[in-house]
């Protein structure tokens, strides 16, 4: 089954040379590398099924996180025909990165299927802010119950509340240029309600 969306465009989510810094999580199944991990069958086969292409690439070239921490995740090309790339490097690349971009490309046929962004760029400021709000309050689901760490917590909502700006809250409450339709096809369990305090206690910080 494909998903067909209308847009093209060869831009690009979670780009593997910015100089952000994400924690690992301390949780071995998470952080093994994917390639190396006893998931790496069945994860494989899912993304075939989701007509995603994975592309090993050497990003050691590349600048990356500092100190204690794992590999920006693996990015996403987005080929505007219901086919999606995957960039991940073998020597970094986490389960967890592998399973963020997967949430991604769910996030995209999601999207294509409600025909909700009309000829509005899949890739515009506001659109990307809901595919990773969507994607951190994903990972956010996927680690609730499990001990990991405080560093990968705090990175975790830094993100969650990073990507929701005031600005997307206002656009999303005032469902300005269909925005809220945008949203809710990208990610049906988005919580905008998830403020500081509420997420706070949600990941025991
Ligand atoms: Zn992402």
């Amino acid at each position: 089954m494909e998903a067909k969306t209308t847009v093209v465009n060869a831009n690009k989510l979670d780009s593997t040379w910015s100089d952000s810094t994400i924690p690992f999580t301390e949780q071995t199944t998470l952080d093994q590398l994917f390639v190396e991990s006893s998931k790496f069958k069945h994860l494989s086969d899912r993304l075939i099924l989701l007509n995603v292409n994975l592309n090993a690439v050497d990003y050691s070239h590349n600048k990356i996180g500092h100190g204690n921490t794992r590999a920006q995740a693996g990015l996403i090309g987005h080929l505007g025909d219901g086919k999606y790339m995957i960039d991940f490097d073998p020597a970094r690349t986490t389960v967890l990165d592998i399973l963020h971009e997967k949430h991604h490309i769910i996030q995209f046929q999601r999207l294509a299927k409600s025909g909700a962004l009309g000829n509005k760029s899949l890739f515009s400021k506001y659109v990307v802010a809901g595919f990773e709000r969507g994607a951190y309050e994903y990972e956010l689901r996927l680690v609730t119950r499990l001990n990991v760490s405080q560093n990968y917590k705090r990175f975790l909502g830094e993100q969650i509340l990073n990507y929701y700006t005031i600005t997307i809250q206002r656009k999303y409450e005032s469902d300005s240029k269909n925005f809220k339709k945008i949203l809710n096809a990208i990610e049906p369990l988005l919580n905008p309600s998830l403020d500081r305090v509420l997420l706070k206690k949600k990941l025991g910080l």
